[in-house]
């Protein structure tokens, strides 16, 4: 195995402004939807954003204080709801494009929800596990002007997990006087999280992976994966994938990728991640390469599964996959988009292919709401109808716009909150 593990991002120049992104992509669908001024000036800027300071005990005694986001892009559809990211390079304007983001996921999916986001410019590997819970609760608390079942409905995202949840769940609950357990998705399961959360964004991700090549005639043995990122949503779709017969040549994470071109074994890989906490030094591995090298492979399909901006004019040309299934949110620049699409890359986006976790942390705030649990083969039965109903809505939208997947997808988004917001009326 070569022993080069580099642990620079793939993009190397000046990274586009994530909400830019964000808004390039919805003036583009506005024009074809042909919408009226108006509207257009409504929808493409964020309805709240909300900045708070806020003080940590930190384990030696000292007091530092963080700064965290909760941004709320719609409500027109229902609450609002969104992950919440832990990590130094969050912004403001990541959080907005974020939030944005989920208003048209929910909406291609028909989830009775708005979109929101949020986030803390903090290292969480460089706090302890009580630094971690002080942090957390102390900024659910400051949000809880925000958010809660009817308002605006927290979940997981880069960085946080079902621990994260539980104490955001439990701060509030507490500031209330009686649990309330549909303040959170991705819960623990033990506090009305649901069957089939943890896994159902690589799901989903499987769902639109075999959609896609179901559409371009291609059988999944034939096709090599590599997947960048390997947490909560990599880590499942490399698994799923993988289960369905899709050979996975390559994996990453924030430390570097490895690489076998007979296919790796994921199941061990899962099993050495959980021991090492990285991907690297799997012996199931070949090479080692770069975050950046692993994007440039010679495979069939790629699913981005880390962070925003990971395909750019800088690399796109020499992205060699035929398919790139959008785990993370925004990991392709507009500029990147157009290239893609000169050169045939078929690109399925991330308002639908990372639909799944969304949807069943909707099934979740139903069951609290019912305070009637669902099986896990119902959830997982349920998702993938959702999955493969959003697929052909867009793929029919893209087909009579003449357009790529990402426009057919933000049609049918902007179109359904666009309508909700006409019948609504302007207030007052
Ligand atoms: P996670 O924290 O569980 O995992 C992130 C992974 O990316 C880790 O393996 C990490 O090492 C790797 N990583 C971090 N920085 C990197 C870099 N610069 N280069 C390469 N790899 C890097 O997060 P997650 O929940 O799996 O989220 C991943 C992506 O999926 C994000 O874009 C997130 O917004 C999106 N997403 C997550 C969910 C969900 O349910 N968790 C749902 C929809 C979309």
């Amino acid at each position: 195995m070569a022993n080069s593990v580099m642990t620079t991002p793939a993009a190397t120049a000046a990274p586009a402004n994530p909400y830019t992104t964000a808004q390039r992509q919805f003036d583009q669908a506005a024009s074809l939807l042909e919408l009226d001024p108006g509207m257009r000036a409504v929808l493409r800027q964020v309805r709240r954003e909300f900045t708070v300071n806020f003080p940590v005990r930190m384990d030696d005694g000292t007091i530092r204080v963080f700064t965290g986001y909760r941004v709320q892009h719609n409500l027109t559809r229902g609450p609002a709801k969104g992950g919440i990211r832990y990590h130094p390079q969050v912004s403001l304007d990541e959080v907005k494009a974020l939030s944005m983001w989920m208003t048209w996921k929910c909406a291609v999916t028909n989830l009775p929800y708005g979109g929101a986001k949020g986030g803390v410019i903090c290292d969480p590997s460089q706090l302890s596990q009580q630094e971690l819970e002080n942090m957390t609760r102390r900024f659910a608390s400051e949000i809880s002007l925000l958010i809660g079942p009817e308002s605006d409905i927290p979940a997981p995202d880069v960085n946080t997990n079902q621990q994260t949840m539980a104490w955001i769940m439990d701060t509030i609950s507490m500031e209330k006087g009686y649990s309330v357990p549909a303040t959170v998705t991705g819960k623990p399961l033990s506090i009305g999280g649901s069957e089939g959360r943890p896994a159902a964004t690589g799901r989903g991700v499987k769902v639109v992976t075999l959609e896609a090549c179901r559409r371009l005639g291609w059988d999944p043995s034939e096709c090599s994966v590599a997947i960048q990122g390997f947490g909560n949503v990599g880590s499942v779709s490399a698994e799923l994938l993988h289960a369905e017969g899709f050979k996975v040549v390559a994996v990453s994470d924030v430390f570097g990728g490895i690489y076998n071109r007979d296919g790796l074994d994921v199941p061990a890989l899962l099993q050495h991640q959980a021991q090492h906490g990285r991907v690297g030094g799997f012996p199931g591995a070949r090479e080692e390469l770069s975050n950046a090298a692993l994007l440039e492979l010679p495979v069939t399909i790629l699913v981005p599964a880390a962070l925003e901006n990971q395909f750019s004019l800088e690399n796109a040309a020499r992205i060699q996959a035929k398919l790139v299934v959008e785990a993370a949110n925004g990991p392709t620049t507009p500029e990147a988009d157009d290239i893609f699409h000169q050169r045939g890359v078929v690109v399925v986006p991330d308002i639908l292919a990372n639909a799944g976790g969304v949807t069943v942390s909707y099934f979740e705030w139903v069951q609290d709401l019912q305070s009637f649990f669902w099986e896990e083969k119902e959830i997982n039965a349920r998702l993938t109808r959702i999955m493969e109903r959003a697929y052909q809505q867009v793929d029919d939208l893209a087909k009579e716009h003449r357009t790529t997947l990402r426009m057919g997808a933000y049609c049918l988004a902007v179109k359904r909150v666009a309508d909700a917001t006409a019948v609504r009326g302007i207030y007052p």
